[in-house]
C-alpha cells in the first residue's frame, strides 16, 4: 500500500526545471556527501603539493598525508602481494654488484648509505655481500640478450618473488635504465630496492639513492615552498643532496631530514616497533 501511496504523491508534484549539463551551481552539480567530501580532500593534497608549512610538512610526514602511497601493498611478477615496506622488519639492507662491476663502486655506494643512516641514527645493518644465487638468476633475467637496458620495474616484481621481504638491497649495475633512461639510479622504499649505475655509482648517489630506499621519495623542489625553513625561493636555486639533479651539496636539507625523521618516527608509532637506535 505505502508504494502505491508514494507513486500517487509524486504524480502530483511539478516535473523539477531540468537542470543544463554544464550548471557549475553546487546546488545544481548535486554532488552526495561524499563526492563533496573526496573533491575537498583532493583539493587539499593537490595545494599541499605545492605549498607547505613547517608543522605541517613534519606531521604529514608522521601520520602519514605525504607519504600514504608508500604503505600500500605491492605486487610481485607472479600476483603474489606483499606489505609495502615489510623489508623494514629485518633492518637489513644488502649492497651488492652486477657480476663485473668493479668493488670500489659497491663500496663507496654502501658507504653513503651507511652515512646516511648514522645521520638519521637509524638501528639498519648495511652489509656489503655478492649477489645472491636467486639475484644473479634475476639480473640475467633483465639484461639478458637484446635487452635495451635495465627494466627497473621487472626487476623489482622478479626479486620481490624471490627474497620476499627478508631485507632491502641497493644494486650496482652496468646498464642504464629503460625507463627513464637518464636516470641514474632508481630506488623503492615500498619494495626495498635501490639500482645504481655503476660509472655515477659513489658515495653520493648511495646517498642519495639511499634517502629515497628509506622513504623519502621526493626531490627538494617539491612542495615548491615550504614556509618554516631556510631555502631559496626558487627550487632551482637550492643546492642539496635532494635536488632531481646533481648538485655541490651533498648534506641532506632540514626539509628532507625532518621528512624521514618523521616518516620513521611515524612507523614507530603505528607499529610499536622500534627504528631508531637506542641512545
Ligand atoms: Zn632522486
Amino acid at each position: 500500500m505505502d508504494n502505491i501511496d508514494d507513486e500517487a504523491m509524486a504524480e502530483s508534484q511539478p516535473a523539477p526545471a531540468p537542470v543544463p549539463w554544464y550548471s557549475l551551481n553546487p546546488k545544481h552539480l548535486r554532488l552526495g556527501r561524499i563526492t563533496q567530501i573526496v573533491i575537498l580532500v583532493a583539493g587539499v593534497v593537490a595545494l599541499s603539493q605545492m605549498v607547505s608549512v613547517k608543522p605541517l610538512w613534519q606531521w604529514g610526514w608522521r601520520v602519514p598525508l605525504y607519504c600514504w602511497q608508500q604503505l600500500q601493498p605491492i605486487t610481485g611478477a607472479s600476483g603474489r602481494k606483499y606489505p609495502g615496506g615489510g623489508w623494514t622488519h629485518g633492518r637489513r639492507i644488502l649492497v651488492y654488484g652486477a657480476p663485473g662491476v668493479k668493488g670500489r663502486a659497491v663500496r663507496e655506494a654502501a658507504g653513503g648509505l651507511r652515512d646516511l643512516i648514522d645521520e638519521l641514527g637509524l638501528d639498519m645493518h648495511v652489509e656489503e655481500t655478492t649477489p645472491p644465487a636467486d639475484a644473479l638468476r634475476d639480473l640475467a633475467t633483465v639484461v639478458g640478450k637484446g635487452n635495451a637496458g635495465f627494466d627497473f620495474d621487472r626487476f623489482r616484481d622478479l626479486r620481490l618473488d624471490s627474497r620476499g621481504e627478508q631485507y632491502a638491497e641497493m644494486v650496482v649495475v652496468h646498464q642504464s635504465f629503460t625507463d627513464p633512461t637518464w636516470a641514474w639510479g632508481l630506488s623503492e622504499y615500498t619494495p626495498g630496492l635501490s639500482v645504481l649505475q655503476e660509472n655515477m655509482a659513489g658515495n653520493e648517489l648511495g646517498k642519495h639513492e639511499g634517502a629515497h630506499l628509506l622513504g623519502y621519495f621526493y626531490h627538494d623542489d617539491r612542495p615548491w615552498e615550504i614556509l618554516g625553513y631556510h631555502e631559496n625561493w626558487y627550487p632551482t636555486g637550492r643546492d642539496t643532496l635532494m635536488m632531481l639533479m646533481a648538485t655541490t651539496n651533498h648534506d641532506l636539507s632540514d626539509r628532507a631530514r625532518d621528512a624521514l625523521l618523521n616518516f620513521w618516527r611515524g612507523k614507530e608509532d603505528r607499529e610499536h616497533e622500534r627504528y631508531f637506535r637506542a641512545k
